[in-house]
């Protein structure tokens, strides 16, 4: 953040510092029982704790955060702050014997189980250079042991994005036991230096190669689900993690399942055997597993597991220290509530009696078997509770932003740490749920037809009695302690008029104490990201696709995020139609434009096109990446075009670039 950031930074006002005061009442903070855990094994840690990607560029720095050896500061509600502290304890540590985990080294955990020969590691972080440094780091306290299989427990990058970190693409085995894997039935084109498009089933081409493991459906979800929506996801992922914002008491103090997002170099190396079963066991280089399928839980492709042979659980992302996001604030498709729940009380069911430790792919493990089952029973209860009793008000008539306010969770998991809002909110997760089941709409027609915000903020505004007014009643309320209301009164002036700097200064001044006074550390980074570009007039720009990623797409879903490129109104009259071929796949496909849409239809070819593509899909990819422009293609013979070639260049020119800085805070 840039010097500006320095200037004047304010106090909690008296409200925020007396409810902050209050959660230091109410909370048993003397329980240190989770530190007890979190430091549990200890080996050894990276020091300093910084990795650093090409370029010398840092990517990852725990030591950004040694202010969190402090007592609370008063601009940090105090649970959040105990909750980083427990975040911000790193290094490699020991979970049972033949187990590790490398925490605090990226948001998630890397986990490194001890095989005959070598290791299996589970979830490879975000990036290449994090996963690197983890397993370095294990390496050197543990021996310099190869990587003899890779598993990721589900479908979310943090998970998998740092695989070429721990192995080389080429040494994935082609195990062919993927029948849904891309790379077996050529939906998917090699990518540079991500996995090849080798066919499976090859017999001895496996000799020394790592097995690669994923729950069914895996690569779909992993691909699909930032794809359509990324540039979105991505703008708001930087207010969530607030990844503008500099870290300390008045800035960023984590992300509640970890500290923040790591910005390396995120790849993907597709997996070659898919777990498809509950019950389903695997062994790899000597390491049992037995398999529990959560599909549409945390993640839409996840799975928990359990090493008999260790009596440890691993319960993928399925329960963490904190109520998980039902609906992540970033976007997403929202989860299901219910389904989650049932999956924990199955956990229990399936591995309970054969567990003496739990882990995850965040945060720190718990031990003894009765501490576990209890915990797995009341984040079972959790989602189970928050499922339930939406349904059973919304059936009543209440709408999602009365429901949110209504329900508390009862006293025996309110109680507990790992149910407090650290990454979901009651507030948020219960309005996801009736969105889920009742959509957008809350039934009243007065609802059904609203202005838009610019053309309401407007007559807000005038309503009121102009601006004057807007900012006196704000500034009433800002001194009765309603942030809420001065922050969405303030939007509506600053929407009406963004040029007004006292309206966009009060809306940020309610932000930072609404900040202030957060427990739930993403909600924390949100009001601050906003008041940020209200004061600064700068916009933090989301992450952009990385190139790896877009290699993996199937051509079904490159032509998808081509037809969401179209600028509808102006293709609206036009009808264009190509004959696509993928010189290096050997795939052929038909696309059409009719009435501003883009069809795409595989293994199809129209006599009467207007031309014919021939590119490789590597090319298309570096296209897409932005890493290779279409000229330079041209001139290498690695796109040619047969026919009407000004017809693609019409069909390219009506392509619309999505904005990664796109206005949050202003019109
Ligand atoms: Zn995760």
């Amino acid at each position: 953040m840039g010097d500006g950031a320095a200037i004047n930074h304010a106090l909690p006002t008296r409200h925020v510092a007396a409810a902050n005061h209050a959660v230091r009442m109410e909370l048993p903070l003397a329980d240190r029982a989770d530190f007890e855990d979190a430091r549990r094994g200890f080996v050894a840690a990276l020091s300093p704790a910084v990795v650093r990607g090409t370029a010398g560029r840092v990517v990852w720095d725990m030591g950004s955060y040694a202010f969190l050896d402090e007592e609370c500061p008063e601009p940090v509600n105090p649970s959040l702050w105990r909750q980083a502290q427990l975040n911000a304890i790193h290094g490699l540590f020991e979970v049972v014997p033949g187990i590790y985990q490398v925490r605090g080294m990226d948001l998630s955990n890397m986990t490194i189980v001890e095989g005959r020969e070598g290791v299996l590691v589970i979830d490879p972080l975000i990036c290449a250079e994090t996963a690197a440094a983890a397993l370095a780091l294990y390496r050197a306290h543990r021996g310099e042991r190869g990587v003899t299989g890779l598993l990721y427990t589900h479908s979310h990058v943090d998970h998998f994005g740092g695989a070429l970190g721990v192995i080389e693409a080429e040494d994935a085995a082609a195990g062919g036991r993927a029948p849904g894997a891309p790379q077996a039935d050529g939906g998917t084109g090699p990518a540079e230096g991500v996995a090849t498009g080798r066919r499976s089933g090859d017999p001895g081409e496996d000799a020394g190669r790592v097995p690669v493991l994923a729950p069914e459906g895996f690569m779909e979800h992993a691909i699909s689900e930032n794809v359509y929506a990324g540039t979105a996801m991505a703008r708001r992922a930087a207010y969530m993690f607030g990844t503008g914002l500099e870290r300390g008491p008045h800035g960023q103090v984590g992300a509640g399942l970890g500290m923040t997002v790591s910005n390396g170099t995120v790849g993907i190396v597709p997996p070659t055997i898919e777990i498809a079963r509950t019950g389903q066991e695997e062994t790899i280089d000597g390491i049992r597993m037995v398999f529990q399928m959560t599909p549409g839980s945390e993640a839409p492709a996840e799975m928990n597991f359990l090493f008999p042979d260790h009596r440890a659980l691993c319960i993928a992302e399925n329960a963490t220290h904190n109520l998980h996001n039902i609906i992540t604030p970033r976007g997403a498709l929202v989860r299901d509530a219910r389904i989650w729940s049932r999956y924990l009380g199955e956990a229990i069911d399936l591995f309970g009696e054969h567990t003496d430790a739990l882990f995850a792919g965040h945060q720190w493990p718990r031990w003894g078997r009765e501490r576990i089952v209890g915990y797995l029973a009341q984040q079972r209860d959790l989602y189970g509770y928050l499922h339930d009793q939406t349904l059973r008000l919304l059936n009543k008539g209440y709408v999602g932003g009365e429901i949110a306010e209504m329900l508390e969770l009862p006293a025996g998991l309110a109680r507990e740490w790992h149910c407090r809002e650290y990454y979901g909110t009651v507030s948020h997760n219960v309005k996801g749920i009736y969105q889920r089941y009742m959509g957008w709409f809350d039934g009243n027609p007065a609802h059904l037809w609203p202005h838009p915000p610019e053309q309401a903020a407007a007559r807000y505004v005038r309503a009121i009695g102009g601006a004057e007014a807007v900012l006196e009643e704000g500034r009433r309320a800002f001194e009765e302690g309603d942030y809420r209301w001065v922050a969405e009164l303030m939007s509506h002036a600053v929407f009406a008029d963004p040029s007004d700097r006292a309206a966009r200064d009060l809306e940020a001044q309610a932000l930072e104490q609404l900040a202030y006074g957060a427990e739930n550390p993403i909600w924390r980074n949100f009001f601050l990201s906003g008041a940020r570009e209200l004061r600064e007039d700068v916009r933090e720009r989301g992450a952009t696709p990385p190139p790896a990623m877009i290699g993996q797409l199937t051509s079904e879903q490159l032509f998808d995020v081509l037809a969401i490129r179209v600028d509808g109104p102006r293709a609206g009259g036009l009808r264009l139609c190509f004959n696509w071929v993928f010189t290096d796949l050997g795939e052929r496909h038909l696309l059409t434009l009719s009435n501003g849409v883009l069809i795409h239809t595989a293994d199809r070819e129209d006599p009467d096109a207007d031309a014919t593509v021939l590119v490789e899909r590597s090319a298309l990819n570096e296209l897409f990446a932005g890493t290779t422009p279409m000229p330079e293609l041209l001139q290498a013979g690695r796109l040619r075009v047969e026919g009407d070639g000004a017809k693609l260049g019409e069909l390219l020119g009506l392509l619309d670039a999505p904005d990664p800085a796109f206005a949050i805070v202003t019109p």
